[in-house]
């Protein structure tokens, strides 16, 4: 049983319908695929998922995300939440995130030597105000609003490009835009053309009818499914694509909260009773029937919840070696039974791949037992829902205020995004690449890319010294990270290829088209996009990621890195910053990035990215002991009262950060004018937050990586530099005994 289960309220399952996907640092999933060449996987990024009304989904936007107290009745009250391990010595922290925690300090004294983070940047903390629609703001958020103007800029701008390719993005980004903000033509279509794309499925009556509709050839992603497919590298062959085939998403997110929600909770929830229900009726079901409907498709969510893993065993260690179950057509067949796996594969052209891998076997196994004719209300139900949800936003007014009253609701965030931010960040969904193109174009310098590589190159060099010394490894293993090191892709800034999308079309408004439609037409498009790498071989030169994103990525399916265009920009990066600044902002992210090669997951790739084992039984022993003590470091951390971090459920990000500041540092140690208090209040700084309790709270439960706070008063406190530049001894509470010092590499 989880431990998280009792702890579990009405809020904390409604924030679960928030997964942090928006464009932040905590987004660099270190998981195969995650630059979204298996989109849709339960281990890829959903920000690069190409999915259908992606803008749409309440999966997309942690920055407003958001009710009253979250977590603990006490969380913003005046008692110091989190500090349940004074007197021990380490974490004796307040979580510093929690600017109602911060707040709740005014008047006492805080030493550096007690908490760094909280010193650094109690100030910022106290006084920075929460932007209007966020539950959370950081440097992240600040640059992506700059890059939110720039977008804007685009957006809006009447010139016309000259480039035949950027002509032609120019066009669909600008169409879909004014579509998005053409709230008359919103309201006076309504919920119209969704009902028409429903038309179909709500005909259905009995199995063989749902199995004829689920068989339809997909021109389109024009509704959600009961299988979930992309073409994605292949884990037992990086050099060529195989087809995933994964579980439905449930609308509550985290299967784990199936396990203790009866019907009654989950029709008391907002997202199902407000949102979806909202929407269920303006599409002409009376309330009744949209009480029906939800009822059926709860049912169908909490059968098959029980065989969907939960968020911590996707981010467990053996998490992908688990996923990784290559299949034929007829080994899926087989296992499918009566539910025809094979004719919806088809319907995305993807029944003739020479491999699956399917990523959960026992969910397949529970659809042959689902897929009954006494359960073709529910799963029908399902369908509906999904569908409706998916498309909130991309409805009338009424909709789309009724979608985020709930969603602030939900993040404690106070306010709206401005419909111009709302459309950027709907175009950014939607057509990413087109946008990015455009911006590559205007703010992307060659300039900032070389600069930007000589810096990685120079950290790069480092990782190779210190991976030349590990002496915890054999010769065998060391030999194979340093491969693995030298052959890392680096894609920095920008590509130099861009994929050809000109049979990609939308119909504008005035040529008769909606924001619906328009999702149909793209999807073709990614359709025929998925449909062509079927059996393919992978070209790399292609990126797969957003270059506008303030982000950046490990992926391991291809041993790569991606620093996109749009973090290398405002207080981030400039190339007037001094060494102690870069390191502290631009290098620390390089350097985290690169060690998710080597981190619990990344590690089990090779320098290819197959999922290969590439180290000796004994070595593999030796690293487990040593992530072991870092995720028990971890788990003794209490950051709201009584609700521990799950140190197995963040290891991988805190390697990552560790693995960074020490390879900085030993940078760092060759340059005797190196300023190590510079350094370190930049390195906090970069990492300053200011976030709702319920934001956090989710972030606890449900993100991969740390909590901002504990990114660096837990990192910094591993360093003897840390110790030797401030004086910190025991007793502070910065101090960690040098034997309970975390290091994995
Ligand atoms: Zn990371």
């Amino acid at each position: 049983m989880n431990r998280w289960i009792k702890k579990i309220t009405s809020v904390i399952i409604m924030i679960a319908v928030l997964a942090s996907a928006a464009g932040c640092r905590k987004t660099d999933q270190p998981a195969a695929g995650g630059t979204g060449e298996t989109a849709g996987t339960a281990v890829s990024s959903a920000e690069e998922e190409p999915a259908a009304a992606d803008e749409g989904t309440p999966a997309d936007d942690n920055e407003s995300d958001g009710e009253e107290v979250g977590p603990h009745d006490d969380g913003a009250s005046g008692e110091k939440p989190g500090s349940g391990l004074q007197g021990m010595d380490y974490a004796a922290w307040i979580n510093s995130d929690v600017q109602a925690f911060v707040q709740s300090t005014a008047g006492e004294e805080v030493r550096l030597e007690d908490d760094f983070h909280l010193y650094v940047n109690r100030d910022w903390i106290m006084n920075t105000e929460l932007p209007s629609g966020y539950a959370s703001y950081d440097p992240i958020s600040a640059r992506s609003m700059e890059v939110d103007g720039q977008i804007s800029d685009i957006l809006r701008n009447p010139e016309k490009e000259s480039d035949p390719a950027l002509i032609h993005d120019q066009e669909l980004v600008q169409k879909y835009y004014k579509m998005w903000m053409d709230w008359d033509a919103r309201n006076e279509l309504g919920t119209e053309h969704l009902k028409e794309l429903l038309t179909p499925l709500m005909e259905v009556d009995t199995l063989d009818e749902l199995t004829e509709y689920l068989s339809m050839p997909r021109t389109a992603i024009s509704a959600t499914e009961l299988l979930q497919c992309d073409a994605g590298i292949n884990w037992n062959n990086a050099d060529y694509y195989t087809v995933y085939v994964m579980p439905v998403d449930l609308i509550f997110g985290d299967s784990m909260y199936y396990e203790m929600m009866e019907e009654s909770d989950a029709m008391a929830e907002p997202y199902y009773d407000t949102v979806i229900r909202h929407i269920l009726v303006e599409m002409g079901y009376t309330d009744d029937e949209a009480t029906e409907i939800l009822k059926g498709c709860f049912a169908f969510e909490k059968d098959i919840s029980k065989y969907i893993m939960t968020t911590e065993e996707q981010s467990a260690r053996d998490a992908v070696v688990k996923q990784n179950n290559p299949r034929t057509m007829s080994e899926l067949e087989a296992e499918a039974g009566d539910f025809p796996v094979r004719a919806m594969l088809a319907a995305y052209g993807a029944d003739g791949s020479d491999t699956y891998i399917l990523t959960e076997p026992e969910w397949l196994e529970a659809m042959d037992v689902l897929y009954d004719e006494t359960n073709v209300e529910n799963l029908k139900d399902y369908l509906i829902c999904y569908t409706a949800q998916d498309y909130a936003t991309l409805l009338d007014r009424e909709c789309y205020d009724t979608y985020y009253e709930v969603i602030n609701g939900i993040s404690g965030a106070v306010g709206t995004k401005s419909d111009e931010k709302a459309a950027a960040d709907a175009v950014n969904s939607f057509i990413p690449s087109q946008l990015g193109r455009l911006y590559a174009d205007k703010y992307v310098t060659d300039e900032t890319q070389q600069e930007v590589l000589a810096i990685t190159k120079e950290i790069l060099d480092e990782y190779r010294v210190m991976l030349a010394e590990e002496d915890f490894l054999s010769e065998e293993t060391r030999a194979e990270a340093i491969k693995k090191l030298d052959q890392m892709q680096l894609r920095i800034a920008k590509p130099d290829k861009w994929e050809d999308d000109s049979a990609l079309n939308i119909t504008g408004g005035d040529e008769g088209g909606n924001l619906i439609k328009a999702q149909d037409e793209a999807g073709a498009f990614w359709i025929s996009q998925l449909r062509d790498k079927v059996n393919q071989k992978v070209d790399r030169t292609y990126w797969t990621s957003k270059i506008q994103q303030v982000n950046a990525f490990y992926d391991p399916s291809q041993n790569c890195i991606t620093l996109c265009g749009g973090i290398l920009g405002g207080d981030l990066y400039n190339p007037n910053m001094s060494k102690e600044e870069l390191f502290a902002n631009v290098g620390d992210t390089i350097a985290h990035e690169i060690s998710h090669a080597f981190d619990t997951t990344g590690s089990q790739f090779d320098e290819k990215g197959n999922l290969r084992n590439w180290w000796t039984e004994e070595d593999q022993k030796a690293f487990a002991a040593r992530a072991d003590k870092l995720a028990a470091y971890y788990d003794e951390i209490e950051p709201f009262q009584d609700v521990n971090c799950v140190g197995s459920q963040i290891e991988g990000e805190a390697i990552a950060d560790l693995v960074a500041v020490k390879i900085l540092l030993r940078i760092a140690g060759k340059d005797s004018s190196f300023d190590y208090d510079k350094f370190f209040r930049n390195f906090s700084e970069s990492w300053r937050t200011i976030t709702t309790a319920q934001s956090e709270y989710y972030t606890l439960l449900q993100d991969t990586h740390p909590l901002a706070y504990l990114r660096v008063n837990a990192v910094v406190q591993q360093f003897r530099e840390f110790y030797d530049t401030y004086g910190i001894r025991k007793g502070d509470g910065m101090y960690l005994a040098p034997d309970q010092r975390l290091e994995v590499w």
